[in-house]
């Protein structure tokens, strides 16, 4: 443990009175926006071992310690949330609470986990399979209670690679998802016809509007780049927990096509264009339409729209040309041998499980989300029914 840490140790033990009676902290294991996290040894209670009673041991336990500047509402509504979160083996249940003054720690099992970045290019599709399998599992239960986590990235789901377990963390931004509201957005009724969005020529071809009078729109926009859905960059004020499936999606094409992050925008307008350039210009505009609005974007090339396929199999060769890791059985050589260049599945075993992941990858990433799957459908698609275990 370095220095550095021990020493955030001993202060955080220091503004906690009582704190080191109660546990051992041991290493400090992350390190969020809105929380510092630490690997503690749960001393009030004794782990029993079957045989010797001589030694005894503690439950290991991650101490989550939300940061002061979060307001005490946020902090109730994670607390909360976690608590009515029990009882599901790939959800992260707390264990406890404590609060001195204005701290604030959430007690959660420790998971062991490894870091995304050291496995998500080496994943056999099998694996791949696996990991959405255990994601998919815990969005089922969070929706299940109309709960929407609204964080869903690499970072947030802690999977151990040689147990083939993924755990759910991170309430700090989730919510209940309200009842839809024709008055919030359009979509609701199944948004405007094109003849309701105002023509082209009323706008300017550059830049922004002068004296715009319309209302500005305001949404939850919580969420990290990347990863957020359509319907959020669009700002509708009726999100659902299709936004979570959306970025569940976005977590599938980042494995199959081994890039991380794969989308990678500095603002929400540049996340609009990176969707545009995949998806292409016309759906787009129809997914602007679903929520009132029109969309326009001047880049040329962008009004085809590629196969999804495609774009992984580019994404794949180009990396492994780079690296030169095309040896037998690496997830370039499987890429290989199971869809062609424009993506189509081959007529291989191996084929049409790619073209199974293909199907689970485009029903995830629907942009109009009230064509999206849930959870629980994305689940019963051949990719993780035909093959179970
Ligand atoms: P934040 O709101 O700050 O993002 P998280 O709950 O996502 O907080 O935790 C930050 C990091 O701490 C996680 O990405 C993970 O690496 C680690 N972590 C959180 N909870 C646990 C846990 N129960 N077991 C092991 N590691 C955890
Ligand atoms: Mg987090």
């Amino acid at each position: 443990v370095p220095e550095s840490v021990k020493d955030e140790i001993v202060l955080l033990l220091k503004s906690f009175p009582g704190l080191s009676f109660n546990y051992k902290l041991i290493d400090k294991i992350g390190e969020g926006t809105f929380s510092s996290v630490y690997k503690a040894q749960d001393l009030r209670r004794e782990k029993r071992s079957s045989y010797g009673k001589k030694r005894t041991s503690y439950p290991i336990v991650a101490l989550k310690r939300i940061y002061v500047t979060s307001s005490p509402q946020r902090i109730y509504n994670e607390l909360q949330l976690l608590h009515s979160l029990a009882g599901c083996p790939n959800v992260a249940p707390l264990v406890d609470a404590i609060r001195f003054e204005d701290q604030v720690i959430a007690v959660l099992p420790y998971y062991k986990h490894a870091d995304f970045r050291d496995f998500y290019r080496d994943l056999p599709l099998c694996g791949i399979r696996t990991y959405m399998r255990e994601l998919l599992e815990a969005l089922s239960f969070v929706h299940d209670k109309k709960i929407i986590h609204r964080d869903i990235k690499p970072t947030n789901f802690l999977y151990n690679p040689f147990t083939r377990r993924g755990v759910l963390v991170d309430f700090g931004l989730a919510e209940k998802e309200a009842e839809p509201d024709p008055t919030a957005c359009v979509c609701v009724n199944g948004g405007l016809s094109t003849e309701e969005i105002p023509p082209l020529n009323s706008f300017p071809t550059r830049g922004y509007l002068k004296d715009d009078h319309r209302p500005g729109r305001r949404a939850n926009r919580a969420g990290t780049r990347g990863f957020r859905a359509p319907e959020v960059l669009f700002k509708c004020a009726n999100q659902s927990r299709k936004v979570d499936v959306w970025s569940a999606g976005v977590m599938l094409l980042t494995l199959l096509a081994r890039r991380f992050p794969f989308f990678n925008s500095s603002d929400d307008i540049d996340a609009l264009t990176e969707l545009t350039t995949i998806f292409g210009l016309g759906p787009m505009k129809e997914c602007a339409q679903l929520h009132g609005l029109g969309f326009e974007c001047n880049l040329p090339r962008i009004e085809n729209s590629h196969s999804i396929g495609a774009i992984i199999f580019v994404a794949v060769m180009l990396d492994a040309k780079e690296e030169d890791t095309f040896a037998e059985d690496s997830p370039a050589w499987e890429l290989l041998n199971a869809i062609d260049m424009k993506g189509k599945p081959k007529d291989s075993k191996l084929g049409r499980e790619y073209g199974e992941a293909l199907e689970v990858l485009e029903a995830c990433l629907r942009l109009n989300y009230r064509e999206r799957v849930s959870a629980d459908e994305a689940l019963e698609f051949d990719f993780f029914r035909k093959h179970t275990g």
